[in-house]
């Protein structure tokens, strides 16, 4: 699919054409991953910082936000929690957490990899690759880092890093990929200042990345974020011109499209989606391309403070409310529960050319 051809997609807005587009997508998901989705248990582990984000009700500057980091204890009973529910996949995640020790957590994924079945799939923002190497010599499987945007002039406004020429995330995902891990990344649909080209060039760019997951979500302001603040000001003008929309039916678009451009590989319904549309977001995102489910498993009392933006859906939902949620959607969807890791055919892939060009 060329630019313009994305293009239109992205612009289309006639019922019919796009029952057209969900359904290439819905039949690719089918041909390439298959019917299975893939639940991943979430453990929002810490919440402490040193980025400031303009998007993001986690950033540094935010005093008001009380932080918290789980001990090793927690962490292990989320995971024990995860096998006694069925998942394959534990998904660590995490702010960029300066107090954050890498023998810590390298013996928290070792302790899980050692005492379960389960992947262990981290995010914990940009860290150097000696802390990416160490953790994943202790055993995690899969990193997760969102570019937000390939707009690079957009990225720097929005991602004020602080440190002397940080490399913009596009530029640190291949050395991911080259530690091993099978690698994720994705973008935020609609934030401020984001244009119709540079949303065809995030889509293109996650080609060209071989990226292995895919995660992309509305953007969600939060009030107490520069980002937000000026979002929500009022007498705002809509999206309109060149600003792409941060709507449910955009997410959508964009979540086929690139099922489209990158058949095999593993993509979330994600959470802010269903935050927007708490009715139909995951059963429709997972129709429209997406084969992958994300579970709450982070203990009650920490959910609300992992707040990236805010009234986030799921954060008050049971372990048994969880499973019967995801239950009830299954069957509605006439689909199964994954079994096992659920590593996307695009790493599986990559994994054999390796190995076989190791043997060689
Ligand atoms: S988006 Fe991630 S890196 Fe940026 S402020 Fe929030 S938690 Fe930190």
């Amino acid at each position: 699919m060329n630019k313009s051809e994305i293009l239109a997609w992205l612009l289309e807005e006639d019922p019919g054409r796009l029952e057209r587009l969900w359904s290439l997508a819905d039949n690719t998901r089918r041909t390439h991953v298959g019917d299975a989705v893939h639940i991943r248990g979430l453990i929002e582990f810490s919440n402490h910082c040193r980025s400031r984000c303009h998007y993001c009700g986690m950033r540094s500057e935010r005093k008001a936000l009380s932080r918290y980091r789980m001990t090793r204890e927690e962490i292990l009973v989320s995971a024990r929690g995860a096998v006694a529910r069925g998942y394959g996949t534990v998904v660590m995640q995490s702010g960029e957490d300066p107090g954050l020790d890498v023998e810590w957590l390298a013996d928290v994924i070792e302790t899980i990899r050692r005492e379960t079945p389960l992947a262990v799939t981290l995010s914990c923002g940009e860290r150097s690759e000696y802390e990416l190497a160490r953790w994943h010599k202790a055993g995690a499987d899969r990193y997760y880092l969102r570019f937000e945007t390939s707009d690079r002039i957009l990225w720097k406004e929005i991602h004020p890093s602080g440190r002397k020429n940080a490399p913009h995330r596009l530029d640190i995902l291949p050395g991911i990929r080259d530690l091993g891990y099978e690698t994720g990344s994705g973008i935020l649909v609609g934030i401020p200042g984001q244009t119709w080209s540079s949303l065809v060039e995030d889509l293109q760019s996650f080609r060209r990345l071989d990226l292995d997951m895919i995660g992309c979500g509305p953007f969600v302001p939060h009030e107490d974020t520069p980002l937000g603040r000026k979002y929500l000001k009022p007498g705002r003008a809509g999206s309109k011109g060149e600003q792409t929309p941060n709507t449910d039916l955009m997410t959508y678009k964009v979540m086929a499209l690139t099922r489209l451009l990158c058949p095999d590989v593993n993509i979330p319904t994600t959470t802010a989606l269903a935050t927007i549309n708490r009715e139909t977001g995951h059963l429709l995102g997972l129709r429209r391309g997406a084969n992958v489910l994300m579970v709450n498993l982070t203990p009650i009392q920490y959910r609300s403070l992992y707040e990236i933006y805010p009234a986030k859906e799921g954060i008050r939902e049971s372990a048994e409310e969880q499973l019967d949620r995801v239950s009830v959607l299954l069957a509605e969807l006439g689909r199964t529960a994954g079994e096992g890791p659920g590593a996307s055919p695009n790493y599986e892939s990559r994994r054999r050319a390796m190995t076989s060009q190791i043997a060689r």
